[in-house]
């Protein structure tokens, strides 16, 4: 059984960390040995979280970024914070569609992919404060019933 293990990051609203924040939280996630696919859709969630942070929260302002991540068992919980603008309207911002930059060619489908992708998403944000992004995955599922099967 993992133990429970915890890891923060700050770093500065850059887009070329955006990169750098995926693969960090991609590293602490080996631990509970997960598949590639898994990898692969907590870094497509963590991108586009950084991004929304960098590009709405700051609208490019260089401001500080904040992740934390924590393992229980086989369950990866991130959270993605910014100190920016905030979202007015949080329901309406998480349609799939819905953008309000849509002349930055947004496509306004970053939550829908953070929905499609994690377990659990929650976003927590007040207009002048910040939004903080709550993600969770649990890593493994459906392992046991393969085996189950495949016997
Ligand atoms: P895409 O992600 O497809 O490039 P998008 O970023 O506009 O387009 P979403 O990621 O789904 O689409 O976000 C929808 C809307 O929610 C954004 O257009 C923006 O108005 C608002 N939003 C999202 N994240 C934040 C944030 N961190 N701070 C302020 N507003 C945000
Ligand atoms: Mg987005």
């Amino acid at each position: 059984m993992t133990q429970r293990n915890e890891m923060e990051l700050v770093f500065d609203s850059r887009s070329v960390n955006e990169g750098f924040a995926r693969v960090a939280v991609a590293a602490f996630l080996t631990q509970l040995n997960p598949t590639l696919e898994e990898v692969s859709d907590v870094k497509t969630a963590v991108s586009e979280a950084v991004t929304n942070a960098i590009i709405h929260g700051y609208e490019k302002e260089i401001q500080k970024i904040y992740i934390r991540c924590r393992l229980t068992e086989d369950t990866l919980y991130i959270e993605v914070e910014d100190k920016g603008k905030g979202i007015e309207d949080i329901p309406k911002a998480m349609e799939p569609l819905f953008t309000t930059k849509p002349e930055l060619e947004r496509s306004g489908m970053g939550f829908s992919f953070m929905e499609a992708f994690m377990d659990e998403i929650r976003v927590e944000s007040n207009p002048g404060e910040g939004t903080i992004v709550k993600m969770q995955k649990t890593i493994g599922k459906g392992r046991e019933l393969w085996t189950t099967q495949s016997l």
